[in-house]
């Protein structure tokens, strides 16, 4: 082989996996079994939402597959003040067979190492077949609705929120936020005449979120000033795009005050993330929204689900971009 054509096949090394044959028909079997729920990582796990007080809950091990078990379940910081005293823990169940090569326990990869949130093909499956019968409640929809504050450094806030599209695609909002602080020491608002800038790094867990297989987010440093009686905040980060490109953003308070962040689409899955920045007092509340569309749950080979979870390419044109966001902001309108 020349030196060009070596060069053309050094490929950086891809996350994509083959998928070998997957067979057209699922089967479902005669007995039914009971599923995770997608913040339930050890007998005593759960969200907020589901399991505040860390009850003894349904817990299969054997549903994980080996990707997903090489992360250890993130110890949710349990929220004491709104912990109610009596909940019901929800359930959920699948017919789907759970042999590796059917792929319905395949899960969408994490965006974040400190958000725990196992989403499989079959809670896809359970819950748009609710949808196809006729039966879908509320309920089914709060079943695969998580609140919790995981990770340290940082701590991460997060919200999952599914939504059922009008032709029965599954659509899913991840919400999560976390504070940045500079500390500008003896510096407060009636500081006459002196002028205080802090610059500080981001820890390391602020620099790998992992929207979807094709797109990256890294926060890389923040900073304060104080000048003239005025605080002000700034947070550089790097967004990875579907094509490979490095594209450097950087928020600044007194500049970008109420104006929208460019957002970061892929044109490879059904991926989109909303970034936005507040000043709040001495803090800057980062919040990152991702929006995934899961498709209809019919079968895990489906184009969309297979491009979330194995990186395999659907093509997605950019008209498509921020469609999903603009659901949910319907329905936070009705
Ligand atoms: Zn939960
Ligand atoms: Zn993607």
């Amino acid at each position: 082989m020349d030196k060009v054509k070596r060069i053309f096949h050094c490929h950086r090394p891809s996350e994509i996996q083959p998928i070998s044959q997957m067979p057209s028909e699922i089967p479902l079997l005669k007995d039914s079994w009971e599923g995770n729920l997608p913040c339930v990582h050890d007998p005593v796990d759960g969200c907020n939402n589901h399991n505040p007080r860390h009850h003894p809950v349904q817990f299969d091990p054997s549903l994980f597959s080996p990707d997903s078990t090489k992360h250890k379940p993130t110890t949710n910081v349990l929220d004491t003040v709104r912990t109610p005293d009596e909940y019901t823990i929800p359930t959920l169940s699948s017919a789907l067979p759970q042999s590796p090569d059917l792929y319905c326990l395949t899960t969408i990869p994490r965006i974040h190492k400190s958000l725990p949130y196992t989403f499989s093909f079959y809670h896809l499956h359970w819950l748009l077949t609710h949808r196809r019968n006729g039966t879908l409640a509320h309920a089914h929809l709060q079943t695969l609705h998580c609140v919790a504050k995981t990770g340290q450094n940082p701590t991460l806030s997060w919200v999952t929120s599914p939504l059922v599209t009008d032709d029965g695609n599954l659509l899913l909002e991840y919400a999560m936020a976390f504070l940045v602080q500079a500390d500008l020491g003896a510096w407060t608002p009636g500081s006459r005449g002196r002028a205080v800038a802090k610059h500080a790094l981001i820890g390391s867990g602020y620099r790998d979120f992992k929207p979807c297989l094709h797109t990256t987010l890294a926060f890389t440093s923040h900073r304060g000033e104080g000048r003239d009686g005025v605080r002000t905040a700034g947070v550089a980060f790097t967004k990875g795009e579907d094509d490979g490109r490095e594209v450097k953003g950087d928020w600044d308070s007194a500049r970008d005050a109420g104006k929208d962040v460019e957002p970061l689409c892929c044109s490879k899955c059904y991926t989109e993330t909303v970034l936005s920045f507040k000043l709040r007092g001495d803090q800057t509340l980062v919040s990152i929204q991702v929006y995934k569309n899961l498709g209809r749950g019919l079968h895990p080979g489906d184009p969309k689900w297979l491009a979330l979870t194995k990186g395999i390419m659907v093509g997605r044109p950019k008209e498509d971009f921020l469609r999903m966001r603009r659901e949910y902001e319907a329905m936070c309108e009705t």
